[in-house]
């Protein structure tokens, strides 16, 4: 079977008309970067604010047609509202209106006000993805940067329990308020909905949820957004990338084959989506007995250091497992803060200072021209707070 292509997709969606009648979407210059993974097809259509819910056949008829080219499994296309004020904006968008004459593609939008988004990602759940994620959020802040942290995990929220609140979000003006504790902008849909509450999501819903914690929350000013995705390579992880530019991904594994294998999996799918891999941490890398101070590499330590050689990214560092890390976290206060001149915190710190030499490298800034990048933060530390 040939694989499927941009322009199989494009050629498709010119069948589509725009939202009022007036041409195809595809000619009007409507549809967004394409990205096609293991036979799925993803990509959204631009229409007028407040319009969305008049337009959902429109979206449907866009996912039928791309549905129906031979070798598509599913299709997922989400609706993007418009901007418009400010002359620059109009700007822009003659701009999009006059490239749409050559097919060009939407740019992904970035998030006003935030410097870098950058993902924590694993192959599969347990590996210590949130943990890490949550320590690397406080070692980045501790750099002197201003950082959020998004929970994407839709289905299992960990957020709540690993800072140990469970309040709702203020919302202003029909954006949310972040919720703030240890210096940190936080969301998550534990914050918003109720944990006791079973809920049922669908695909579609799930893009949704993500893109209103990334766009209806007043993030600004953000030198950092940091995301811990959802386990796995399922749909949220292509509706971020697709969204928003990208700084890059810091891989999550332990040095169990099966971890590997899925990371493995997770590494690939974000190179193909042409988002930086910042680089790999082995966690629960080896154990250190708290009683003789004996070592012992219970899951092979070192294999993701081949693994990250092997596929030419950065080893980022390797965080021990310690039963203190998990005592931290359910006590809702990261390791970081409950033992800030432990082994652990110090791995995070220098796990985050290449972070932030790597952002400051970083080829996709989620920032406009112009904009001051980060500044001086390499090195410099503030007290660890305790
Ligand atoms: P994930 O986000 O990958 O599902 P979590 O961060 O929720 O994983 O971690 C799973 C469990 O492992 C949690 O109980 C956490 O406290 C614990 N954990 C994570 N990293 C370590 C570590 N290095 N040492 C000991 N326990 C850890």
């Amino acid at each position: 079977m040939l694989a499927i292509t941009r322009s199989d997709v494009l050629g498709q969606l010119k069948q589509v008309k725009g939202p009022d009648f007036t041409d195809d979407i595809v000619s009007l210059g409507l549809v967004s970067e394409i990205s096609i993974v293991d036979g799925k097809v993803f990509f959204s259509i631009t229409v007028p604010t407040g319009r969305a819910e008049e337009l959902e056949l429109l979206r449907q008829t866009a996912e039928k047609v791309v549905t129906a080219i031979d070798g598509v499994n599913s299709a997922v296309v989400t609706l993007t509202a418009e901007r418009k004020h400010g002359t620059e904006e109009k700007s822009m968008f003659s701009l999009r209106s006059a490239a749409h004459k050559q097919l060009r593609i939407a740019p992904r939008r970035p998030i006003e006000g935030v410097k870098y988004i950058i993902t924590v990602a694993s192959g599969k759940g347990g590996v210590g993805k949130s943990t890490t994620a949550i320590n690397l959020a406080l070692a980045l802040k501790e750099s002197g940067l201003t950082i959020g942290l998004l929970d994407a995990d839709i289905y299992g929220p960990s957020l709540p329990r690993l800072v140990g609140i469970h309040r709702r979000p203020e919302s202003h003006d029909k954006k949310l308020e972040p919720l703030e504790q240890y210096g940190l902008k936080l969301i998550s849909m534990g914050f918003l909905v109720d944990e006791e509450t079973p809920m049922v999501w669908r695909g579609p819903m799930v893009m949704g949820a993500i893109t209103q914690m990334l766009r209806d929350v007043l993030w600004a000013p953000l030198d950092v957004l940091v995301v811990d995705m959802p386990p796995g390579t399922g749909d949220a992880h292509l509706t971020l990338a697709q969204q928003v530019p990208l700084s890059g991904s810091v891989i999550i594994s332990t040095p169990q084959d099966l971890a590997l294998a899925d990371a493995r999996k997770g590494i690939e799918m974000f190179m193909k989506v042409g988002v930086p891999i910042l680089g790999i941490i082995e966690n629960m890398s080896y154990f250190i007995a708290p009683d003789t101070g004996r070592r012992y590499d219970i899951f092979g330590h070192g294999s993701v250091r081949l693994e990250a050689k092997k596929r030419k990214v950065a080893f980022l560092g390797e965080v021990p497992l310690d039963p203190q890390i998990r005592a931290a976290s359910d006590e809702g206060r990261p390791i970081i803060l409950a033992k800030p001149y432990g082994l652990h915190a110090k791995r995070y710190r220098d796990i985050a200072q290449v972070i932030i030499k790597k952002l400051e490298e970083s080829p996709i800034p989620n920032h406009a021209k112009g904009d001051k990048v980060l500044e001086n933060v390499s090195g410099q530390y503030n007290n660890p707070s305790t």
